[in-house]
């Protein structure tokens, strides 16, 4: 702003454009950075996959989405077999290698818009799927056990098998409004549970008898 104004007050115009601009720019920053924040929250920063935060928002949200539409959900609770043998064996680095390949694994085992891979904490992870029965969420159970095999990561201190491998615990839901989440959860976890004791490198999935 030159401070020339005219009779017309076009210098005051001028003036007033270039303010709106840098305002307006600045905002859009902010909320870039706030996208970019808001993201970050409900990211696991190793795996890049989500974090229990998010799944907990997606269940929360769901749940009440899918109760409305009838659709079951199915959550996978996978659990990397004998890792604090691997991480004494070949060190805390290659471990962080090992839950970064299972990240990516998980990630690509939706197969719809909403389903959502997660890191729950250390080597533990969880798939959320949707819109699936328990004869399918048994399936993925199974070929992400092989998929997992198959990439043969070596392990010799494991006992189970010589490469990596999961165990899984699966648990379908027909949502319901109030108990929904933590019912999914501890179905899930109970199924993990006896798939460690079955041997490991395998699923199970929760029965009323479990
Ligand atoms: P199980 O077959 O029964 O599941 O035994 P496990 O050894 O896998 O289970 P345990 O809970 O005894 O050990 C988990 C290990 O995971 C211990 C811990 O050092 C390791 N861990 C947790 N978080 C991380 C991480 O971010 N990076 C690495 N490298 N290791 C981690
Ligand atoms: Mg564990
Ligand atoms: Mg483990």
């Amino acid at each position: 702003f030159e401070g020339q104004a005219t009779p017309g007050g076009n210098a005051w115009l001028t003036g007033t454009v270039q303010d709106i601009t840098e305002r307006k720019q600045t905002e859009e920053q902010l909320a870039s950075y706030r996208a970019a924040l808001e993201t970050q929250v409900r990211m696991d920063p190793l795996t890049l996959v989500a974090n229990r935060r998010a799944l907990d928002e997606a269940l929360a949200s769901e749940c009440k989405r899918a109760l409305r539409g009838g659709a079951p959900l199915a959550l996978l609770m996978i659990d990397v077999d004998h890792f604090k043998a691997y991480n004494d064996h070949y060190g805390h680095q290659a471990g962080d290698y090992v839950l970064q390949r299972v990240g990516q694994l998980l990630a690509q085992a939706g197969r719809r818009p909403l389903d959502m891979a997660v890191r729950l904490g250390g080597e533990e992870f969880a798939v959320l799927l949707y819109d699936i029965s328990l004869d399918e969420a048994q399936q993925r159970a199974e070929s992400l056990c092989a998929a997992l095999e198959q990439l043969q990561i070596a392990h010799e201190a494991s006992t189970t098998a010589a490469v990596v491998t999961l165990s899984v615990g699966v648990a379908c839901l027909q949502p319901q409004p109030v108990g929904a989440l933590t019912q999914l959860y501890e179905r899930a976890d109970r199924a993990l549970y006896v798939a460690k004791g079955a041997g490991r490198n395998r699923f199970s999935y929760f029965t009323p008898d479990l």
